[in-house]
């Protein structure tokens, strides 16, 4: 029996360790819990358990739409160069653009190179309807919304988006008549950053339980049969991550990418576990701000459009997938269907709401766009939320990777923060 005393050590110890290794310590507790679950036939106790995660999901969650509003409002009339929020959202666009097209490629190579669909039968596989793609320009004339409480009750990103941009941008032309409301909204943000610390600090308990939810759902058993389509994405993401990110951090930005990949830890791993990037985004905000020392006036803007529209591991996915599928029914693809994979998955990607599954949703776009049958879905669907896991934390990898270059590009980054060991630790609760 352990006495008191060990419990409490014990107890202090845990709460003492930064978060991030609270987190990655629940992360592996909880895949070795979730692997006995399932090997003993017990996965309804991994079901049970997965309650919890649900919780902490729907607790992040809660602080989206506040917290995008409050911290852009806030973003917008903290800048005092108009012109800054013109510049970073061009180069927001292009960047996530251009990495999302990178990202697909390198999943077309990789399905060339290791062949996942060799060998697999898909004879058996469920027919699947093709999904719609919405007309572009619906996208476009919906970020201007009729009522922005009703945007906010939706949850609509884009939509808030454009409302705290000119909201913000209104009480910056109001000038001294507005000041109540700068501070107002200041004094909110403090409390919303509080409470996104809070919630936060609950990470480690909700990645235990939704990684023990799926490893005792999948086991390994699950996994071998697909496994080169796992291992082909698995092995993108982190060649995306370490190549593209981590190079366009050294070279462009010119700062140290191993402290970066450091300063994103949490995020990837909620994103990993929640497969929600936009869920994640609290955090991702959060994390970009304290541990990389990201201005404000930049992550609030570029990190919520990022969830909704910067998606490289969904692209990335959609290639694998793509080729996965057209290997498996023996269809041979041309240099114009390769051309086309990379055009419909960039749009689709960026369609693709941050939420779990919504890639594979979206998945039957590009399948349709090149004659691909729509039956790959089926199969794909077995093993989605294993690869959800991996492209999520790609895709949250990504936005914070832009939201760094534009920050050290606008001189609005504080290099010594950046530079200095992790700082996010769970809040003194005994403070409240
Ligand atoms: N789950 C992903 C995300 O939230 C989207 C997807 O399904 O690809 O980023």
């Amino acid at each position: 029996m352990t006495s008191r005393r060990e419990t409490t050590g014990i107890i202090a110890s845990w709460t003492s360790l930064l978060l991030w290794k609270q987190i990655a310590i629940a992360l592996v507790l909880g895949a070795m819990l979730g692997i006995a679950l399932n090997m003993t036939g017990n996965e309804a106790i991994a079901a049970t358990i997965k309650h919890v995660g649900t919780l902490f999901i729907s607790a992040i969650k809660m602080l989206i739409v506040p917290l995008i509003f409050v911290s852009l409002v806030c973003g917008m009339t903290s800048v005092s160069d108009m012109a800054r929020i013109g510049r970073v959202g061009v180069k927001a666009i292009l960047f996530y653009l251009g990495t999302t097209a990178f990202a697909i490629t390198i999943g077309l190579l990789l399905g060339t190179i290791l062949q996942p669909g060799a060998g697999t039968d898909l004879a058996t596989a469920a027919a699947m309807e093709a999904k719609e793609a919405p007309p572009f320009i619906n996208t476009l004339l919906g970020i201007v919304p009729n009522n922005p409480v009703a945007a906010a009750a939706d949850g609509n990103v884009l939509q808030i988006i454009f409302f705290a941009i000119v909201f913000g941008l209104a009480i910056n032309l109001a000038g001294k008549p507005a000041q109540p409301v700068r501070d107002f909204f200041e004094s909110l943000n403090a409390v919303i950053l509080k409470l996104t610390e809070i919630v936060i600090s609950f990470a480690p308990y909700g990645v235990f339980a939704l990684i023990t939810w799926v490893a005792g759902t999948y086991g390994l058993d699950l996994l071998l049969p697909l496994g080169t389509v796992i291992f082909a994405l698995y092995l993108g993401c982190v060649i995306h991550a370490l190549v593209v990110y981590g190079g366009l951090v050294a070279v462009v930005a010119r700062l140290n990418p191993v402290r970066f990949f450091q300063g994103v830890i949490e995020p990837q791993i909620v994103a990993f576990t929640s497969t929600s990037s936009s869920g994640t985004l609290p955090v991702t905000m959060t994390a970009v701000e304290r541990n990389l020392g990201v201005d404000r006036s930049v992550s609030s803007f570029t990190l919520p459009l990022g969830a909704t529209i910067n998606m490289d591991g969904t692209a990335m996915y959609q290639g694998v997938a793509a080729l996965f599928v057209a290997q498996a029914f023996g269809v041979e693809l041309g240099m114009q269907q390769y051309v086309t994979i990379i055009l419909t998955a960039t749009l689709a990607s960026i369609g693709t709401a941050g939420v779990p599954g919504a890639g594979l949703v979206m998945l039957s776009l590009v399948l349709t766009s090149v004659g691909l049958p729509l039956e790959g879905v089926a199969i794909i669907a077995g093993i989605d939320r294993i690869l959800d896991m991996a492209r999520t934390a790609l895709n949250v990898t990504g936005d914070a990777a832009c939201t760094v270059l534009i920050a050290k590009s606008e001189d609005q980054i504080d290099t010594t923060a950046y530079d200095t060991p992790h700082v996010m630790k769970s809040p003194e609760l005994k403070d409240v």
